[in-house]
This record gives C-alpha cells, sequence and structure tokens, in this order.
C-alpha cells in the first residue's frame, strides 16, 4: 500500500506536512502489503488521534509538530462539549491560548453552604489573578485549527471500530475503520479505513477506543447543565463572578455551579451516586439561585458523564489513552480540561520523541509506559489521590460541607488551594500554617458532628 509508505514525504526531511492529504481506503487487511520496516523505508511514523477535544488536539499539534504524519479523526467539529469551561490561569500561557478566546475572567469566586452561608472563596487572589472562562466549541475549533497548521490532517467523521494487527512486533498497522462526514447534500457517510502505526484514544468519557482495546472501566459521575441568557441587569451580577453550590438539594457527592460566560450563564451540577435524580439535583440548584436568574431564558440543555478515575489499562500494546478516555477528571472540582490538553501534548511529544530517537525503527508498549504513562503518573498522581481524599471527607453529609465551606473562609486555605489550582503546581506551605490548617479542619469537622472516620482520615492525610 504505497499510500503509507509515502517514500517522498517531506517528514523523511524533518518537515511537517503542508497541505493536508486524504488517506486512501484500504479495503481488507489481507490487501496490505507485506510489513516495511518504518526507518528503513523512510517514511514517517503514521498516527491516528481519535476525538478532537482538547487531549486529542494537543495530542496532534505534539505528533505533527514532531514530524508523525498525524490524523485527527473528530466526529463532530461544528459541536461543543457540554462543559462549564474554566480553565486555570496557567493553561493560557502554557498552551499560548489568545486572549481574545476568553468569555469571562472570574475575580470573585463565591462558595455557598446547605444552610447558605456565602464565603467569597477569592480573596486571596493577588493582582492579575482569575480563573478564565471560555466556549469549548471556541476553545476546542481554535485547538483543532493549531494542529491542522502544524501539519495535522483533520478528518471530519465518526470512528467505529480499530482492528489490530495480527502482531505488535511486526510493524504491521492498526486498522482504523471510520464513517467519513457525508459530503454536503448527501445523508450518509462514507465508510473509510486508515493505516497507522500508533493509536492516540482522545474520544472522551464514552470512548469507543478504550471498548476496543479493553482498557477497562472507570465509575463516572453524571453532569447536567442548562445555558441561560440573563437580563443585561442580572448579568451584571454575574460579570466576573462564579458561583459554587454545595449541599443535598443540589448534589448528594458533588456541587451545583453558576458560569459566567460571553451572554449567558452555565449553571449546572453533578453525581455520581445518583444518576437517576440529577434533574431533580438540576432543580435543586435552579432554586437556590432563582432570584438570580428569574427571567432568563434556556438556550441550551446538556449532559454528559465524567470519570472519576483513571482506566486500568492506559496503554495497551500501540494504543494510548489521554484526558476523559482515560479518565484523568479531579474529584472533587470535576477540572478535567486542562489535564485533557497536558496528556494530550505529553503523549504526541513522548510518541514523538521515541519515534525520533529509536534506533529501532518501532514504538513499543513499553516505551509508551515508560515515556507517557509513568511521566504522567508521577507529575500528577498524587493530585488525584490527594482530591479524591478531601471529596471524601468533605462531601460526605450536608455537615461536612458546612465545615468545608468554614474553611474555605481561612485565607490560608484559599492561598493553598489557588496555589495549586491556577498554576498546576504543588503549593509549598509553611509548617506551622499547616498545623494550624489541620487544627482548624478538625475543628470544623467536629463542631459539624462529622468525627471518627473522616478526622481518622485527616489525620492520615496530615502525616502523608
Ligand atoms: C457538564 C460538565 C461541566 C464541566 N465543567 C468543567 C470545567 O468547568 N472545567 C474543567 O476543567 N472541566 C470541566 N468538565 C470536564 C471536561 O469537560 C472534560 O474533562 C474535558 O472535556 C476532557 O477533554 P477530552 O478532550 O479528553 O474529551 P472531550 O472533550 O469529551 O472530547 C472528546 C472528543 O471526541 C469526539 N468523539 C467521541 N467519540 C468519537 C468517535 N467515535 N469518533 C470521532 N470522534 C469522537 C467528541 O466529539 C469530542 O470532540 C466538565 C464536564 C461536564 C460534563
Amino acid at each position: 500500500m504505497a499510500a503509507h509508505l509515502h517514500l517522498s514525504s517531506p517528514f523523511s526531511t524533518g518537515l511537517p506536512l503542508k497541505s493536508p492529504r486524504r488517506p486512501r481506503r484500504i479495503p481488507s487487511r489481507s490487501s496490505l502489503p507485506a510489513p516495511v520496516s518504518a526507518r528503513s523505508a523512510s517514511r514517517p511514523l503514521r498516527a491516528a488521534v481519535i476525538g478532537g477535544g482538547p487531549a486529542g488536539a494537543s495530542a496532534a499539534e505534539a505528533l505533527a509538530g514532531g514530524g508523525v504524519e498525524t490524523y485527527l479523526i473528530e466526529r463532530s467539529p461544528a459541536g461543543s462539549k457540554p462543559c462549564g469551561g474554566a480553565i486555570p490561569l496557567c493553561m493560557l500561557d502554557e498552551f499560548s491560548i489568545p486572549a481574545h478566546l476568553v468569555d469571562r475572567r472570574v475575580t470573585g469566586m463565591r462558595i455557598l453552604s446547605p444552610s447558605n452561608l456565602a464565603v467569597d472563596f477569592s480573596r486571596s487572589f493577588r493582582p492579575g489573578e482569575h480563573i478564565p472562562m471560555l466556549r469549548r466549541e471556541v476553545l476546542d475549533a481554535f485547538l483543532r485549527s493549531r494542529a491542522q497548521s502544524r501539519g495535522a490532517h483533520l478528518l471530519p467523521g465518526l470512528f467505529t471500530s480499530l482492528e489490530p494487527p495480527s502482531s505488535l512486533s511486526s510493524g504491521e498497522p492498526y486498522l482504523i475503520h471510520y464513517t467519513s462526514s457525508p459530503a454536503p447534500g448527501t445523508l450518509a457517510g462514507t465508510p473509510s479505513t486508515l493505516a497507522v502505526d500508533v493509536v492516540v484514544g482522545a474520544d472522551g468519557a464514552n470512548s469507543r477506543v478504550a471498548r476496543s482495546v479493553s482498557a477497562g472501566t472507570y465509575s463516572s459521575a453524571i453532569a447536567f447543565q442548562e445555558r441561560i441568557r440573563l437580563p443585561p441587569e442580572k448579568m451584571a451580577h454575574y460579570e466576573d463572578l462564579a458561583e459554587i453550590y454545595v449541599g443535598s438539594d443540589v448534589s448528594p457527592d458533588f456541587y451545583g455551579w453558576v458560569f459566567p460566560k460571553c451572554d449567558h450563564v452555565a449553571v449546572g451540577t453533578g453525581t455520581v451516586m445518583s444518576k437517576p435524580e440529577i434533574k431533580k439535583y438540576q432543580a435543586g440548584i435552579r432554586a437556590r439561585v432563582w432570584s438570580k436568574i428569574a427571567g432568563g431564558e434556556v438556550i441550551k440543555v446538556e449532559a454528559h458523564p465524567i470519570p472519576e478515575h483513571p482506566r486500568p489499562r492506559r496503554v495497551v500494546g500501540r494504543v494510548a489513552l489521554v484526558g476523559d478516555a482515560a479518565g484523568y477528571v479531579t474529584k472533587c472540582s470535576g477540572e478535567g480540561i486542562y489535564f485533557a490538553a497536558k496528556s494530550g501534548r505529553m503523549c504526541g511529544e513522548a510518541i514523538a520523541r521515541i519515534w525520533n530517537d529509536n534506533s529501532k525503527d518501532v514504538v513499543t508498549e513499553e516505551e509508551l509506559k515508560r515515556e507517557y504513562l509513568r511521566k504522567w503518573d508521577r507529575e500528577y498522581l498524587w493530585m488525584f489521590r490527594f482530591l479524591d481524599l478531601l471529596q471524601r471527607v468533605f462531601y460526605g453529609s450536608n455537615a461536612a460541607k458546612e465545615a468545608l465551606v468554614e474553611l474555605c473562609g481561612d485565607e490560608y486555605v484559599q492561598r493553598m488551594t489557588f496555589e495549586s489550582y491556577l498554576y498546576k503546581r504543588m503549593a509549598v506551605g509553611d509548617w506551622r500554617k499547616d498545623l494550624g490548617l489541620v487544627w482548624r479542619t478538625v475543628g470544623s469537622l467536629a463542631k459539624a458532628g462529622i468525627m471518627g472516620k473522616e478526622v481518622e482520615r485527616l489525620r492520615t492525610l496530615a502525616e502523608c
């Protein structure tokens, strides 16, 4: 299959492709040529990235930038992922996101307890610090088009199945079966096949790629959100303010939110343990914010699963999972955009690096695990575990949620929280203040009647 050897590819000189080429259709594996060693054939490594959200777009950008022939398959390039759209401040610089893509710069973050005790959680923001809020349709389209400008080929289409090689060590390709999006004026798409050396599964929480390689399952939350256009005087309240609501009326085990966007607010909630009742909790968050959104018009209703923890297997053969497909969303905050983009980039760079350094001409499972997975776990596993623990301690009951809100009033807690959230780095605290914080935490929990198991968990946390 000459189309996949690209003997005269510009990649052989290390330059990215300038103009996208359509992949040839491959009818069946039996018609494929004998495997050819990639390097000896002087052709670039071929990668398919399934899913063009922040994870897939960032992976594709890194792969194409590293000289890999990259195909990015996205089923709905004009769609919008249901999402609150809050990102950490560091993501703007780290991913060179232009300022004009940001809808709102939130400098006020209010958290409200089950008894409606309101605490201004953002008092410790320093000048210039804020939480950028974006619409996902805007962010994702930008990231995809940047990947294209680096040389990735965007293939609008629905990935349907993956055919693995008969032997991984043979260098035989993976076959990606997908239905390319219908041409204008037609109803049905075209069944298509693409042969690649390596696959990145970035197709979100319902990942078909993960299923195809038996990566194992994870428990997930369901998140529900309404986008509500407010009258100008009501929108003024949310000019640069976001609100977080906790309480069993809005969620038994998560929180409800009001996040401001360009001309509307996103009002939503989530739960793991009571998914069938999600609409009841959405009614709960609506009731809590009723006076502030009255007169608003619902312009969109959306819902989507959120993974709760990483999958049992995130690299299988020459297939790597990133973003939600891998399960990279933190507990407690439900944050996943940054981790999706970061894992996509990390994985894409790892593949390109392995390929460029490789004297053996193959990208192996072991190399993917070493260069992507272990590096990821070293950097972020502690953060995921820590936030998991906090969620268990503080989201368990209304009393614990009251204690959480009380603690959020503490300026030291705020500084440490935002230092970690905004900059995605381990905040370095002062041990005397840390000790004081543990005391205040235990005190708040005790006052709220949360003794025993939770206090024991916190003690373990303090000892870590
Ligand atoms: C309601 C809600 C609110 C949230 N709010 C926030 C927030 O404020 N901040 C935050 O950081 N995180 C938030 N999250 C989490 C965040 O949305 C995800 O973690 C993030 O989108 C993960 O990015 P991703 O690229 O891994 O996956 P996705 O964004 O899900 O992208 C997957 C892409 O793959 C495509 N795809 C799927 N299947 C196929 C297929 N078979 N063929 C081709 N393409 C396919 C999809 O169309 C999609 O574009 C929220 C989630 C929800 C549900």
